[in-house]
């Protein structure tokens, strides 16, 4: 569908940070990017400004009775060009004019478009790690059935992509992925019990949605990324490692067997890996400022802690263990996020809950989507009700109020025992 040099986007998640992040990119390139279809989950009233910027060809929002306002709100022309529900988001992510989709929803609700817009044989920018947490083998297989490529958005990836240019796949030694470690990554783990969700929400060097925020401040966000690397560049687990980088300086290294290292570095900015995405090969510039070596701190490297943050190790083994393990980690991390995020749960509960639903539900293998799809509701089940659990024992431990300080830290920190 590509004519004249331009090119077609389809943009998943155009509400979101990442979202607003890409219409930033295709704004300063009105003749190399155009949107046609863009989907929102619910805001409709920032969807409504992006349609009148960018005036694309199908919308849709899965919140239904959202959708409906946003017919009503805009002149009757457009009623045909707003869809709703995850069927209209698949059916954008599907359409024929798109080259490029952007995958940029957050969580579980990113796989079925993304999926779909691979069987329709569309390039994808991949923000949504959660699609190849969770169906990695399925999704990558699926790409190569329809020649399409997976570039990808998030910065380590893009550094890891960029930096494996330099030497040749079969030379390749390790895979070495960067984490700030977040905001609590020097605080003593018997603190962490007291971390309310608006200190977890203010990440030091990032601006993204709260649900990434939150997985990296548990390190999560490091474990899906693992995964995630896994399937992208088709290397085993022991292959990839992590190292904490309090900068996000090095947005991370890959190692070739002589020992040399290549790293892709730049200020953390998104719109380096987003234009890189829809650009590749070529490089255009993101209006992003020069890294300035000279005026920066020192950069520094250690091995991540995992006793403090249990939440990588447990992705690691997910990622060992294989089949639906990984979709299950996922879903009870998005429950967990959610409780947290709702004041339920405590900080290192997450981890918990994710911990608990792993060694509770069998490791199936992934025969095809419904596989996935059932793991993930299996997963979600056990999780809300861990989520409960842990809800009533901490209303009790700090009278009403879950999030007060806990009377009882040695118990909010120990191991779970449901
Ligand atoms: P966000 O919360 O800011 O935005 C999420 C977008 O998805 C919004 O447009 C929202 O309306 C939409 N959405 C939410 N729930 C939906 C649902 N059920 N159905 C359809 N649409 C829904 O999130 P974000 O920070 O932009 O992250 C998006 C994805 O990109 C995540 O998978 C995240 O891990 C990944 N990512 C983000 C960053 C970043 O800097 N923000 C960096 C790397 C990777
Ligand atoms: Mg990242």
């Amino acid at each position: 569908m590509q004519e004249l040099g331009i090119k077609n986007i389809v943009l998943l998640g155009c509400t979101g940070s990442i979202g607003r992040n890409t219409l930033e990119v295709v704004r300063q390139y009105p003749g190399r990017f155009r949107v046609v279809g863009m989907t929102a989950g619910s805001n409709i009233a920032l969807l409504r400004d992006q349609i009148e910027a960018f005036n694309p060809m199908l919308v849709a929002v899965a919140d239904e009775q959202k959708a409906g306002e946003l017919a009503q709100s805009l002149p009757s022309h457009w009623s045909a060009r707003i869809l709703a529900g995850p069927t209209g988001i698949e059916r954008v992510a599907a359409m024929a004019e798109a080259d490029t989709v952007v995958s940029a929803i957050v969580g579980a609700a990113g796989l079925l478009p993304t999926m779909a817009a691979i069987d329709h044989g569309k390039h994808i920018a991949l923000a949504n790690k959660e699609t190849l947490v969770m169906a990695g083998e399925l999704v990558m297989a699926r790409a190569r059935a329809n020649k399409v490529r997976l570039f990808p958005v998030d910065s380590e990836h893009s550094a890891i992509f960029q930096a494996m240019e330099a030497g040749r796949r079969q030379d390749l030694h390790k895979i070495i992925l960067t984490a700030s470690g977040g905001p609590f990554y020097d605080w003593e783990a018997s603190r962490l019990a007291d971390v309310t969700p608006a200190q977890a929400l203010n990440h030091p060097n990032w601006n993204m949605g709260a649900k990434i925020t939150i997985d990296s401040a548990t390190l999560m966000n490091k474990g899906l990324e693992v995964i995630e690397a896994k399937w992208l560049f088709d290397v085993k687990v022991e292959e990839i490692e992590v190292l904490i980088h309090p900068q996000s300086i090095v947005h991370s290294m890959v190692e070739f067997i002589d020992g040399s290292m290549v790293a892709q570095m730049g200020v953390p900015d998104m719109r380096i890996p987003i234009v890189y995405a829809l650009s590749y090969p070529e490089r255009l510039r993101s209006g992003v400022r020069s890294l300035d070596l000279a005026q920066s701190r020192d950069l520094h490297f250690e091995a991540p802690q995992l006793d403090k943050f249990p939440a990588l190790r447990l992705a690691f083994q997910a990622c060992g263990r294989g089949g639906t393990c990984p979709a299950i980690l996922n879903a009870a991390n998005e429950v967990a996020v959610a409780a947290f995020l709702g004041e339920k749960i405590r900080f290192p509960e997450i981890a918990r809950v994710v911990e608990e639903t792993m060694n509770r539900l069998p490791t199936g293998a992934i025969k095809d989507l419904n596989s996935v799809l059932d793991a993930d509701l299996s997963a979600r089940m056990l999780a809300e009700s861990l989520v409960e659990t842990l809800a009533l024992r901490n209303e009790k431990s700090s009278g009403n109020n879950p999030l007060g300080p806990s009377t009882n830290r040695a118990a909010a920190a120990s191991r779970p025992t449901f």
